[in-house]
């Protein structure tokens, strides 16, 4: 299709876009009493407008019920996050035995790694992306001291090439091999958090089994955004937050994968808790720990319902439109986006770099060359909603469920602007 820079051709865009309508469905902020224009989805997703009700019917079955909601609150709260597993499991790519929601996204990693990440002999080298996000790298390397070993040789890293700006999968190929079987654990951000970059999860995987290693992701700005097939790919463990394309709300609960093949064993090395037991005997408070045949044996504690609460509401929109239609649209408003950025970069001769490779999703990281800072204030005052990474990039995250075209227009316009009058 060719595209325009207009208005009237974005609004003819918005018109055929069966997502449209989505985007009354979510709270927007405003600047200026204007409604955003919001690229930040793969930080803080909107918030849905069916989430409150979700929220205040735990709090109206806690003032009337009190504990006995536990068993008789409209949506019991004892066995609450059963309802996520389904529509989760369609988001991920899995079986329903295989995800559950728990804790935050460093905790899972962590309890996951406990059972996933197990370094025997000479292999005990955990391979990863360079500047993983930050959390991960902490992880990981204070999982591998844990151990007792030296980040600097227990943890390798896939570089990107020189002058480029993404990472080859023939080079995370190459290095699995090259590690061969001092090689313990893969785990790598299935979505690049900085350039927006989709990993071939299943390519991956398949190398790291060969080589006789475990395999796990980390998919944070992948939930939501692209599709998966986790169960069919074999990997091992996966864990996601949910409060950035998967609107959960800040700081919010985490989802956990792992892979059937690792359910149903006595004998795997946990750190167990009580929510993990055999819910049938669960309360008889029995000292052996029986676990869940399911991914529930990692839970620990009594589910947060109230956190939980939001992304089942959320979940509901993401059952209701499913991942199919959501890729879709995102592939075209991400190309109009990149459309309008070219545009706008011709009109005003600037130059803008989209580092993004082909491989991607919702996101587009933009170096700013000759701009900075002041720019993207400028941006943030005009009601775009965007954020910065150090040294001089953009992330622009046009999240299918609420972005419309008529978005990316407007905002073609006001960076012209903003660029014109010397921000
Ligand atoms: C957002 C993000 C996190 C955040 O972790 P929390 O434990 O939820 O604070 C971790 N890893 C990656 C790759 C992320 O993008």
């Amino acid at each position: 299709m060719q595209f325009q820079n207009t208005l009237q051709f974005a609004r003819e865009l918005d018109q055929e876009d069966i997502l449209h309508k989505y985007r009354d469905e979510f709270h927007f902020p405003k600047v200026n009493d204007k409604q955003v224009i919001y690229f930040t989805g793969n930080s803080l997703g909107l918030q849905p407008k069916r989430t409150e009700a979700f929220v205040t019917d735990i709090m109206r079955d806690w003032k009337e019920l009190a504990v006995e909601g536990h068993f008789y609150a409209d949506k019991p709260w004892w066995d609450y996050h059963e309802r996520l597993a389904a529509p989760l499991s369609r988001v991920v790519g899995a079986k329903t035995e295989e995800v559950t929601v728990m804790n935050t996204l460093t905790v899972n990693l962590h309890l996951l790694m406990v059972s996933f990440y197990r370094p025997e002999g000479k292999r005990y080298k955990i391979l990863c992306e360079e500047k993983a996000f930050p959390s991960d790298q902490y992880m990981l390397a204070s999982q591998v001291r844990f151990h007792g070993f030296d980040p600097k040789d227990a943890i390798v890293e896939v570089k990107k090439r020189e002058g480029e700006n993404f990472w080859r999968t023939e080079d995370i190929l190459a290095k699995i091999e090259e590690i061969g079987d001092e090689l313990a654990l893969v785990l790598i951000g299935g979505v690049n958090y900085y350039n927006g970059q989709v990993f071939d999860m299943k390519t991956v995987t398949e190398a790291g089994h060969k080589a006789g290693a475990m395999v796990g992701w980390d998919l944070a700005h992948a939930a939501g955004n692209i599709k998966m097939e986790l169960h069919d790919w074999n990997v091992d463990f996966a864990a996601w937050c949910s409060y950035k394309y998967m609107n959960s709300g800040p700081g919010n609960v985490s989802g956990a994968f792992v892979h059937e093949k690792h359910l149903g064993k006595k004998d795997i090395p946990r750190f167990e808790g009580w929510w993990g037991h055999n819910k049938e005997r669960r309360f008889l408070m029995e000292p052996e720990f029986d676990p869940m045949p399911n991914v529930e044996a990692w839970q620990l504690s009594n589910a947060p319902v109230m956190a939980i609460a939001p992304y089942l509401a959320s979940l509901e929109l993401f059952d209701e439109v499913g991942m199919d239609a959501l890729v879709q649209k995102r592939d075209r408003l991400t190309a109009y986006l990149e459309f309008v950025l070219r545009e706008i970069d011709k009109e005003v001769s600037s130059s803008f770099e989209v580092i993004t490779p082909a491989d991607r999703a919702c996101q587009l990281s933009v170096f700013l060359h000759g701009e900075g800072r002041p720019l993207f204030d400028y941006l943030m005052k005009q009601g775009v909603i965007t954020d910065w990474r150090e040294p001089n990039v953009i992330r622009l995250a046009p999240a299918p469920f609420y972005c419309s075209f008529e978005d990316m227009y407007r905002f073609g316009q006001i960076l012209k602007e903003g660029i014109i009058s010397g921000k």
